[in-house]
């Protein structure tokens, strides 16, 4: 059975509680992480997910709530003498920045490497993204300040669908894309550029037709309780807010 689990839930102000969003997908064989604002490497132990078991990172776009963990999270993984490569899918800016990052830290002087294979996504609709035996990815572009990308995880094995709309304002292309999942996992920072505020993200539910919302990138010092009204109010399915740690039923 896959895993969707929770490692952060909060928006780029994080508590020691809440660390920034980031998620991760665990299957039999294959693993996937979503956005890598924090290293998740000290949190996937304590959960029992060891050095091996991420193959794949999705990093939705270049904020550092997003990206600044992944240096020491790939340093971290070569310290702990993994060999197995890793895949990164982001836009091809994205990849170009990340590259520059990982040479900055001079991760080529660092000894017994393994491989790192970047994967440039285009921002088309419905990109198709990665397709293994466990999962299909697929990715639209959505509306932030900087270019982002929403993801659609498809598991092969039990036929659910999850769909993470990363950092954006209301965005059709995220109502196409997580048309009839059993899952979206909205931001709600709040109304303002580039975010949504909780009530925009159960419109974003309401009209894609999901099963369940569960909101995350929230700000750690909000109402939590206003927020459930005001998605309540729009969206008549499930609604849950992220807390860091959860594994996700749906
Ligand atoms: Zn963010």
């Amino acid at each position: 059975m896959v895993k969707l689990l929770v490692l952060g839930s909060s928006c780029l102000v994080s508590t020691e509680k809440n660390r920034p969003t980031h998620l991760v997908c665990i299957g039999r064989r294959h693993g996937l992480l979503i956005d890598c604002g924090v290293s998740p490497r000290g949190r996937l132990e304590d959960l029992g997910i060891g050095r091996d078991a991420i193959d794949d990172i999705f990093i939705t776009h270049f904020h550092p709530d997003h990206v600044a963990g992944l240096p020491l999270f790939l340093m971290e993984l070569c310290m702990r003498k993994r060999s197995k490569p890793v895949r990164i899918h982001a836009g091809k800016s994205v990849i170009s920045r990340i590259r520059r990052m990982m040479e900055m830290y001079r991760w080529r002087k660092l000894p017994a490497q393994f491989p790192i294979v970047y994967r440039p996504v285009e921002y088309r609709r419905r990109t198709r993204v990665l397709s293994n035996d466990e999962f299909r990815v697929h990715s639209s572009p959505v509306r932030h300040v900087v270019p982002a990308m929403g993801v659609r995880v498809d598991f092969l094995e039990d036929g659910r669908s999850f769909v993470y709309s990363a950092d954006t304002e209301p965005s059709a292309n995220l109502v196409e894309l997580a048309g009839s999942a059993g899952l979206l996992i909205h931001e709600a920072t709040g109304k303002g550029a580039g975010h949504s505020s909780a009530g925009q993200a159960a419109s974003i539910a309401r009209d894609a037709k999901v099963g369940k919302l569960l909101l995350i990138h929230t700000d750690p010092y909000a109402d939590r309780k206003a927020l459930l009204k005001q998605a309540r109010a729009v969206f008549s399915g499930e609604v849950e807010i992220a807390v860091d740690r959860m594994e996700i039923e749906w």
